[in-house]
This record gives C-alpha cells, sequence and structure tokens, in this order.
C-alpha cells in the first residue's frame, strides 16, 4: 500500500479503494505463489491506460468553455472495457481511477464477459440549457469516439449522465463514425436500448437484499428503510421497496433531506420521478407539493430510526458519525446502492456493531448486468422481452449474493459481505491474468 500510496499522490479516493481491497483479500492470497509471482496485484492497481483530453463546447451566451475528459481503461482480462461516464465538477482522475478499479470487481461478479473502466468530464450538466448539454456531449464524443468499440470498450451513464446525455453521445458517434452499432449502454428503446436497463441498478440492490433477509430467515415486508439520493438508483430502489413493501422514510439531494413520516407512497414517488427526471427539480420541492413530506436543509438522512439504510448518491457520503448513529438507531443492513459511499472508518464502526453491509460492488452491480444483456441484445440485433430481463437480473443478484457469502464466511458462521465480494470478483480477474502471462 506504501507503493500504491507513492505512486498515485494526491489520489485518496483511489487509494482508499485498492487499500480496502488489498486488505480483505490480503489472508486468502496467502500461499497462492502464483498470483505472487507474477505479481497480480501490483499488476491490478496500475489502469491498463488513461486517456485524458480536452473538450471544448459554446454555451448559450456563446462563450468558449474548456473541460476536461477521461476514459479510465482500468483491465480487459475477462471482457472488454465497461463502466459508467460521469460529469460533475467533482470528477478527476482519482475519483474516475478508483471507480474502474472498483468496476473491474464488479464486473467480474456478474457473471458476464465485462472488463472494467470508467470515464467523465468536469462539466456540471446542472443548470444547463439542453442545447449547452447537446453541444457539450458532441465535443467530449468527437474526442471519446477513437478509443471506444463494441469489443473494446463500452460506457454508459452515471452521475449527470442520463437518458438524455447518452442519446447526444451516441447520436454523435454515429455521426462520426458511420456505425450503428452496440457502443453504450443506457440507450433509449428507440435506438437499441434494453427494457429493464433504468430500473436495473435500484431493482437489483433490493433484490439483493431480499436474498440477505431471506438467508437469516428475514421478510422483507414490513420493513422500514432511509435512502440518500433521488437519482437513478435511489428512485427505482425506492419503486422497487415499496413493491416489497417496505417504508421509504427519506430520499435527499445535495441541498438536504426529505422525511416520509408514513412512508413514499406510488403517487408521491411518481410526481417526484418527473421532478428529477423531467423537470430537474430540487427534492425540497416534494415538501411544498405534498402534506407529510419534511425538508430539512443541508441535513442526510442517517439520523432517522429504521431498519435499513441505503446511502444511493455518492462516494464517502457515510461517515464515521453517521455509521455510530446508524447502529444506535436500529439499522441492521446497510446497502450500497452508490459506488464506496461508507468511508473506511464508517465501514469498522459497521463491522464492530455487527451491521450487515451489502458492498456496492455486490449490491448495484444489477446495471452493469442489465448493461450486459443490451450488449448482447445489440450483439444479436434483437430486443428482449422486460419479464425476461427481470428473471435473470433477479437470478444474476441471487447468484451474487450466493458467491460472496460463500466466499465471504468466517471459521465462526459469520458472513462479511464486503471480504466476500473483494475476494470472489477479484479470482475470476487474477487467474485470466495469469493465464495470459506477463503482460
Ligand atoms: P444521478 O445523477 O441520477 O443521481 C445522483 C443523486 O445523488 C442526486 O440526487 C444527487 O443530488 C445526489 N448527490 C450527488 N452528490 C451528492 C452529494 N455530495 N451529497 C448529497 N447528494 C448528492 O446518479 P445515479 O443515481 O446514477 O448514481 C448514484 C450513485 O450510484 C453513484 O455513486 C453511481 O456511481 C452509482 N451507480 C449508478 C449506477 C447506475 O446505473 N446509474 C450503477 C452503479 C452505481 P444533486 O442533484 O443535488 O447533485
Amino acid at each position: 500500500m506504501q507503493d500504491v500510496k507513492n505512486r498515485n499522490p494526491n489520489q485518496d479516493e483511489f487509494v482508499q479503494a485498492v487499500g480496502e481491497v488489498a486488505n480483505d483479500i490480503y489472508n486468502w492470497v496467502q500461499g497462492r505463489d502464483d498470483y505472487h509471482d507474477a505479481q497480480i496485484l501490483h499488476r491490478m492497481t496500475e489502469p491498463d491506460r488513461i486517456v485524458s483530453f480536452r473538450v471544448v463546447w459554446e454555451d448559450d451566451d456563446n462563450n468558449v468553455r474548456v473541460q476536461r475528459g477521461w476514459r479510465v481503461q482500468n483491465n480487459n482480462a475477462i471482457g472488454p472495457y465497461k463502466g459508467g461516464l460521469r460529469f460533475s465538477p467533482g470528477v478527476n482522475e482519482s475519483v474516475l481511477k478508483f471507480l474502474a478499479f472498483e468496476q473491474t470487481f464488479k464486473n467480474s461478479l456478474t457473471g458476464l464477459p465485462l472488463g472494467g473502466g470508467k470515464g467523465g468530464s468536469d462539466f456540471d450538466p446542472k443548470g444547463k440549457s439542453d442545447a449547452e448539454v447537446m453541444r457539450f456531449c458532441q465535443s467530449f464524443m468527437t474526442e471519446l469516439c477513437r478509443h471506444i468499440g463494441p469489443s473494446l470498450d463500452v460506457p454508459a451513464g452515471d452521475i449527470g449522465v442520463g437518458a438524455r446525455e447518452i442519446g447526444y453521445l451516441f447520436g454523435q458517434y454515429k455521426r462520426i463514425t458511420g456505425r450503428f452499432e452496440g457502443v453504450l449502454t443506457g440507450k433509449a428503446l428507440a435506438y437499441g436500448g434494453s427494457q429493464m436497463r433504468p430500473e436495473a441498478t435500484g431493482f437489483g440492490a433490493v433484490y439483493f437484499l431480499r436474498e440477505m433477509l431471506k438467508s437469516d430467515d428475514q421478510e422483507i415486508e414490513g420493513k422500514t428503510a432511509i435512502l440518500s439520493g433521488s437519482g437513478n438508483v435511489a428512485l427505482y430502489a425506492a419503486r422497487k421497496l415499496i413493491d416489497c413493501k417496505v417504508k421509504v422514510l427519506s430520499l435527499s439531494d445535495s441541498d438536504g433531506v426529505i422525511e416520509i413520516k408514513e412512508g413514499l407512497d406510488e403517487k408521491q414517488l411518481e410526481w417526484i420521478q418527473t421532478l428529477k427526471f423531467e423537470k430537474r427539480g430540487r427534492i425540497s420541492e416534494a415538501a411544498d407539493e405534498f402534506d407529510g413530506i419534511t425538508f430539512h436543509k443541508g441535513k442526510t438522512p442517517w439520523a432517522l430510526e429504521a431498519d435499513i439504510a441505503m446511502p444511493c448518491a455518492t462516494q464517502n457520503e457515510l461517515a464515521a458519525d453517521a455509521a455510530k448513529a446508524l447502529a444506535g438507531n436500529g439499522i441492521t443492513h446497510v446497502l450500497e446502492g452508490a459506488n464506496m459511499p461508507t468511508t473506511a472508518d464508517a465501514m469498522a464502526v459497521l463491522r464492530e456493531k455487527g451491521v450487515a453491509v451489502a458492498p456496492a460492488k455486490a449490491a448495484n452491480a444489477g446495471g452493469v448486468a442489465v448493461s450486459g444483456l443490451e450488449m448482447s441484445q445489440n450483439a444479436e440485433r434483437m430486443s428482449w422481452e422486460r419479464a425476461k430481463l427481470d428473471d435473470l437480473l433477479t437470478e444474476i443478484m441471487a447468484d451474487i449474493h450466493h458467491k460472496c457469502r460463500k466466499a465471504g464466511k468466517g471459521d465462526d458462521g459469520s458472513v462479511d459481505y464486503r471480504r466476500g465480494a473483494n475476494i470472489a470478483g477479484f479470482e475470476k480477474v487474477a487467474d485470466a491474468m495469469l493465464a495470459y502471462g506477463v503482460m
């Protein structure tokens, strides 16, 4: 880890992600001389390549604006690079490297032939007109298109990149290359998208939770849950939780949290989906619209009492003091909907207090799994039924749960899902790298 720190100065998120994986697999790899001789761990901490480029676009007042774009192609040992694009002012190389590193093990866990990558820009789509977002996306893709392809690297959406952005990006790829092919996932149904892709991450996380509870002889019905975020992951997780008769007590955005005392209902959720996905409004507006919803400015959901907590906003949003509050408030399960939402200190608190944690690379793998199925549909130029995709997603999440539980079982019978996910995800990638020899 000292070597990783020295080689990646000021890249805290990346060092944190590597440290968590290394910590979890350390004992397990002892005695694996083949991994050691081939320097597998060391090789995995160095991305295959990172492309960084200038993105120039014009705003609505004809000002020329300059942004930076990246694609981190982390590891393609088990399939083409695959991972989302994030547009947010907080994006930098460290964040994208951590996300691409995590993505590699997540994609391995799905059982599909997908390598790991991630990309994005420090562009902030918030407050921009559709025309500005279009011009930015076109400029971004003008450079990115030379580095991606259906068997090479297949990006998707992430924070700040939803259906609108994917449409502009795919349109520009097609315009430049002249090829209509499955080079992006998260596309709309009209041009090669998959049923269930928008819902997949949130629904998949709830399917994983259902499996966790089942293996502890518990029912999901009747539980209560606190969620952060109000984007793609949070809102579809909320939908599935409501379907499973779980009371959703909160949602949030970077302005604050809404508390829903009686639990979110269908009508409120639909209204919030329109607010967030179409009108691009703020979560506080839900409190103005509905009695029974209260907005707490600048607050997070972690002080509320519930059975389940689902951080679905961003990395390191749940720190040690919040973890203590969760454990004190009766939370028994934490499901990471966002990528690395729990700080290392918070994770230690949750472990000590015996709170079961479903790590992001397992709990939110449903999104990339259905992206993998979108690639299969594009390759065979077919479109599968929604019910078939929902069944496949359910099976994949149950399989991931099984792998994590098996690899994460301690001698005393307790299960550490994070360690299990790291070991199971690592092993397949490591074995493929060994097979290729020294490169
Ligand atoms: P969206 O852009 O749709 O939504 C992000 C949500 O998080 C928004 O409500 C946003 O609020 C909130 N948020 C962002 N930053 C902060 C912050 N610093 N504090 C509080 N709230 C914040 O993104 P997604 O839902 O797609 O992604 C959320 C997380 O899930 C990310 O970690 C992503 O990597 C991960 N993920 C997403 C997948 C997908 O399929 N979409 C797949 C797997 C993982 P605001 O509008 O105020 O910024």
